[in-house]
């Protein structure tokens, strides 16, 4: 309350909007909210994982992301070859949730003095081993130099049949709400590699102990796409209603399918799908362990929404877990914990992210 109302005088003095209250969110609606479209190929431009362009009887998929150097990653920890193939990753993973093929990247790069040619030669290693997991072209990029730090803007290009894609707007209510693998290991392995960096920090001779926390450094060091996901639909024939990819944490997906589907949604906690080790880590951390997966983000799973009646063919699928359920918008966004409560779905900040 003090905080809001603070900020309020603050923007009476100067008249200017904080970027802090708009959000990114608020922010990019209020750059966006002028734009116009052109072009009649252009099916889907802001708002989803990837724009949809219409290309006769499929279309092109086209995304793009940023990553800072100390805003998205920090090379105290990160190797530069799983850097490179994070940012292809992330990528690659905004095509999966459209249901589309990866096909082109491009790959720029602003960099400082600080940088030698052989630090840029393993960045790109792992850009190119990215490429080849994926099957994905490196057709371009830009090279720029920086006056500190390095930044590095991926942009990918995709397609799919024009009845395979699948946009974050489609989920209907009564429709099952699904995620592939489980959630909330990459933002634990974040907090072991932040830990053992003030380690380090404090006493520069000490070595990292980052043993024992292979799953979760991995995830948050070397994630994957699910373009897997694409078949395994194909070959049982599920067609998703609506998809996002996990980037940002579980709450803050479902509430973007929500909004953009004009749909509620009602979660079970008990069911979101989490590794044994992680939720350990994430008490002894004194996370509440659903909380890591709702508000960690990072671990590029897929979450989508099907049908009801395909309940069949898709609850005994390894790997994919069913959570929850889509209702009218008129019964809110909520989480039902195991004993029964009924909790708002919020995308809470780091706050919200400790037992009390
Ligand atoms: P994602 O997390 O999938 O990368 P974002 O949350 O970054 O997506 O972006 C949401 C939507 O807003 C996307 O359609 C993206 O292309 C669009 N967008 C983000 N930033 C800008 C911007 N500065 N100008 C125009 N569109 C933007
Ligand atoms: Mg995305």
């Amino acid at each position: 309350m003090y905080e809001k109302k603070d900020k309020k005088t603050a923007e009476a003095k100067t008249g200017l909007t904080s970027l802090a209250e708009l959000g990114e969110f608020g922010l990019i609606d209020r750059l966006t909210k002028n734009v116009k479209y052109y072009h009649p190929e252009t099916l889907k431009g802001i708002g989803d994982d990837a724009a949809v362009m219409d290309a006769g009887d499929k279309v092109i998929l086209f995304s793009t992301d940023l990553l800072v150097e100390g805003i998205h990653f920090d090379l105290t920890y990160m190797p530069l070859k799983h850097l490179g193939y994070k940012a292809a990753v992330v990528n690659i993973s905004d095509i999966a949730a459209m249901n589309g093929i990866p096909k082109q990247m491009t790959f720029s790069l602003a960099v400082s003095s600080r940088f030698s040619a052989e630090a840029l030669d393993e960045l790109y290693t792992g850009v190119i081993m990215a490429c080849e997991k994926y099957k994905v072209d490196l057709v371009g990029g830009d090279t720029s130099s920086n006056i500190k730090g390095l930044m590095i803007s991926v942009s990918i290009l995709g397609e799919a049949k024009k009845e395979e894609v699948c946009y974050r707007s489609g989920a209907r209510s009564g429709d099952l709400l699904c995620v592939t693998g489980d959630l909330g290991s990459a933002y634990i392995g974040l907090l072991v590699l932040e830990r053992e960096k003030s380690v380090f920090q404090v006493d520069p001779n000490m070595q990292p102990e980052l043993t024992g926390f292979d799953y979760q450094i991995g995830r948050q060091l070397r994630p994957e796409a699910r373009t897997d996901i694409r078949n395994l639909f194909i070959g049982t024939g599920i067609s998703p209603t609506s998809m996002i990819d996990i980037s940002d944490g579980l709450a803050s997906e479902i509430l973007h399918i929500c909004k953009q589907s004009g749909v509620g949604c009602k979660l079970f906690e008990g069911k979101i799908p989490m590794d044994e080790h992680t939720r350990e880590l994430a008490k002894e951390y004194k996370i509440i362990p659903s909380v890591a997966a709702l508000s960690g983000g990072e671990d590029y799973e897929l979450l989508f929404t099907v049908k009801q009646e395909d309940y069949e063919k898709i609850k005994d699928i390894a790997g994919i877990s069913i959570i929850g359920h889509m209702t009218a918008p008129s019964e809110g966004k909520v989480m039902i914990t195991p004993d029964g409560k009924s909790i708002p779905i919020t995308a809470q900040g780091w706050d919200g992210m400790r037992i009390r």
